[in-house]
């Protein structure tokens, strides 16, 4: 069984190996040859300038989901890079899903450290501006700011996973590819083995929300020990209603998980 599944891993790989070469890589955006997304066309993706609450769209800094919506969600909010709508994104996603060009998870990797730079961002201005003295402003933000946040160091990474039949057809978890990247750049721990899809879903895109919600349920399950309050990123390539990533958070936190956020390249 072992020495089976060692002979998928590695014809995977040279599959992988061997599209790369009748592939010629040239940028997605304007043709150069060299790289799939040059800097000049890198620049030009415009990301999400604020985040919001993934449910009803209102605005906030952190991507939290507001008090109403909270109640309906396991999830504790969504960080989000870009908007799908981005032709260079979409093409991305999809040159990387579609076309197998593993070789994109690490520049769409690049705009989800952006993002969490941005979040980040607030914690450390919070952060020096308590050192002058304190200021009760600052002191009851930084009191608002969530505990995956101010905690970040302590948070686990881990890919919203494929069925088994998806992996087999792509050779490689999109997400996964992502996520890894993302977990080497912060130094964090990244689990790729616990959380797993034990039901191949129908497609979500025809369905509305409340649809997709019960589409989704029961897809996954935790196979690790309890997560004992740990902080959750889970990363994911694409949201649309956040009914995937919630159902995760929702295993997650029914095995101790304590916060659960998304992260994604793209808002479909
Ligand atoms: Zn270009
Ligand atoms: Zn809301």
């Amino acid at each position: 069984m072992v020495i089976n599944l060692n002979i998928i891993k590695n014809a995977n790989k040279i599959w992988l190996f061997f599209l790369d070469l009748i592939f010629p890589i040239e940028c997605l955006g304007c043709g150069r040859e060299g790289e799939w997304l040059c800097d000049q066309c890198y620049r030009e993706i415009k990301l999400k300038p604020k985040q919001y609450c993934l449910h009803c769209k209102k605005e906030n800094n952190l991507g939290e989901f507001c008090a109403p919506c909270s109640v309906i969600y396991n999830l504790d909010g969504v960080w989000i890079a870009a908007l799908y709508d981005e032709i260079l994104i979409s093409q991305a996603i999809k040159s990387l899903k579609y076309h197998f060009i593993s070789g994109l998870s690490e520049t769409l990797s690049k705009l989800l450290i952006i993002c969490i730079n941005k979040i980040l961002e607030q914690r450390q201005v919070l952060k020096s501006s308590l050192t002058d003295g304190v200021n009760w402003r600052t002191l009851n933000q930084a009191k608002k700011l969530p505990v995956a946040i101010l905690n970040f160091n302590e948070n686990l990474v881990i890919p919203v996973p494929l069925s088994k039949k998806r992996l087999r057809w792509r050779g490689f978890n999109q997400a996964e590819l992502i996520a890894q990247k993302v977990a080497e750049k912060y130094n964090l721990k990244l689990d790729n083995k616990n959380l797993i899809r034990i039901k191949h879903k129908k497609p979500q895109a025809k369905l509305n929300e409340i649809h997709r919600l019960e589409n989704i349920k029961g897809c996954f399950s935790w196979q690790g020990e309890n997560l004992n309050k740990k902080n959750i990123i889970l990363v994911d390539d694409v949201v649309t209603t956040g009914a995937t990533l919630n159902e995760c958070a929702k295993i997650l936190k029914a095995n101790g998980a304590g916060e659960v956020w998304g992260l994604v390249v793209a808002k479909g």
